[in-house]
């Protein structure tokens, strides 16, 4: 019997994605996913990857998509570990070479499917870009300031429509056969996982919530004039959680806002919530083009450098005051406060704290990366790095220095978010020097 692998890994959904539809004429497809270890459980300059959280997030995205396929008689393979090994582990229990995937990013995932392909044969999809196959940049060519690449790219962009055939009704691995390779992640899931979330980036949360943005309050009419306040339900679009793990689709995104644009009204602000979906693109491609430079101390802007950040003592104070929101400014200590609580932190927000840690703290840019990477519900590796290097001036900027307290006065002039943020519960920890899951 021959066997392919399709892994989900970056498409944890049903709608728009070329994987689950995938005709190679293979007798069987076994879908399967991979939670990697390090991403998750690892740590980098004494800092988990990820909290509990963050954990508990993509476990519950996982479940989710697990659950639509069985509906479909579609079993996932979940699997916990080192991507690679699980993956050629898996390869030779079912005796297949082939393998489908997303077309990956970072440079951790590139290391992957370099491994991969020396033992299968391994076939990328771009199911999260934008810019179409044919359009696809070379990456030597690429612009590396946003301006440039958005008007090389954005005058003839034709994003292409989501994929929306049916599964084809191939022999898939069915849920009862699939179970039987997922014990470490079902021990994984049962031990972090015991109950549903409050929160949730799955597939049909994300859908539901966009119809309801889009479609039926309408709020994306008001983004362009509320993307800056810093709490709130609808003044940005909130998608980027579901974008992050792959359980919301770019194309289809996009799409639905020009079929908005042409069936109720286009405005500036259904242009901007577009303009922003092109600065994650910008990141993805410039994260593509220069790898590993991400990482470095001085970013795509000076030689590579990987030594890990050294804080002397009071740095180190300062490094803990800013994560635990104890900076003694109460517009940092706010945002770091919501981030802290929720998950997430408005735009505007990111952008004053990473300033403020970086150029008025004078700390290494990397800590306050690793930091968001922990705790960001919408962690995602060329947005989150990309960004930081980009205000630190390591990367595709000149160094951008906020005023804090000017920035204060324009978007908080009353105090009411400071307010509102210091009635909250204060925090009792901070996952920085943590040993265990917090
Ligand atoms: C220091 C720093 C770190 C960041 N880390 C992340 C991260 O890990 N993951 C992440 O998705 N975004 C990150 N951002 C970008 C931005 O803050 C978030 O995308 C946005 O706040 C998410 O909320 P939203 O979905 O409501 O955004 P909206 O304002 O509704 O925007 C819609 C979408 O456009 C994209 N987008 C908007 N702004 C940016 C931007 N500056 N860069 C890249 N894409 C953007 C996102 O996909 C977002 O979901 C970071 C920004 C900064 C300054």
């Amino acid at each position: 019997m021959s066997m392919t692998l399709i892994l989900l890994n970056d498409t944890l959904r049903l709608h728009d994605n070329p994987l689950l539809c995938i005709a190679d004429g293979s007798n069987t497809k076994a879908a399967v996913m991979v939670l990697n270890r390090h991403a998750f459980f690892g740590q980098q300059y004494g800092i988990k990857r990820a909290n509990l959280q963050r954990l508990q997030q993509q476990l519950s995205v996982i479940h989710s998509l697990n659950h639509a396929l069985a509906a479909r008689n579609i079993g996932l393979i979940t699997l916990f570990g080192d991507t690679a090994q699980c993956l050629l582990k898996l390869a030779q229990q079912l005796g297949t070479t082939r393998l489908y995937c997303a077309e990956p990013v970072a440079t951790y995932e590139y290391a992957a499917i370099a491994r991969l392909s020396q033992q299968l044969s391994v076939t990328t999809f771009d199911c999260n870009s934008l810019l179409a196959a044919a359009s696809h940049p070379g990456l030597e060519s690429l612009p590396d300031s946003f301006t440039a690449f958005r008007k090389k790219y954005e005058p003839s962009l034709q994003v292409t429509p989501p994929f929306d055939s049916a599964i084809p009704d191939e022999a898939w691995l069915t849920p009862a056969q699939a179970e039987h390779y997922s014990a470490d992640f079902t021990q994984l899931h049962q031990q972090y996982l015991p109950q549903p979330l409050h929160f949730s980036a799955s597939e049909d949360a994300a859908l539901t919530h966009l119809k309801h943005y889009i479609w039926q309050q309408r709020h994306i009419l008001h983004y362009k004039d509320t993307r800056n306040q810093l709490i709130g339900k609808h003044y940005a679009s909130f998608c980027s959680p579901a974008l992050a793990v792959g359980s919301l689709s770019v194309r289809w995104l996009w799409h639905e806002i020009e079929r908005f644009e042409q069936q109720i009204m286009a405005n500036d602000s259904t242009y901007w919530l577009k303009f922003e979906l092109l600065w994650r693109e910008f990141f993805r491609w410039q994260c593509r083009k220069h790898g590993a430079s991400w990482f470095s101390k001085g970013g795509i802007q000076d030689v590579i450098d990987f030594t890990a950040p050294v804080l002397n003592t009071d740095q180190q104070q300062h490094f803990r005051n800013w994560c635990s929101a104890n900076t003694g400014n109460a517009f940092i200590d706010a945002n770091m406060k919501l981030l802290n609580q929720t998950g997430l932190m408005s735009n505007r927000g990111r952008q004053n704290v990473a300033s403020y840690l970086v150029h008025d703290l004078g700390i290494d840019w990397r800590l306050g990366a690793a930091y968001f990477e922990q705790r960001l519900l919408d962690y995602d590796c060329a947005s989150n790095w990309g960004n930081w290097a980009y205000i630190a001036g390591t990367g595709n900027s000149q160094a951008r220095q906020f005023n804090v307290q000017k920035q204060t006065q324009l978007y908080d002039p009353d105090g009411s978010f400071v307010r509102a943020m210091a009635d909250t519960q204060p925090l009792s920890e901070t996952g920085y020097d943590s040993t265990g899951l917090v």
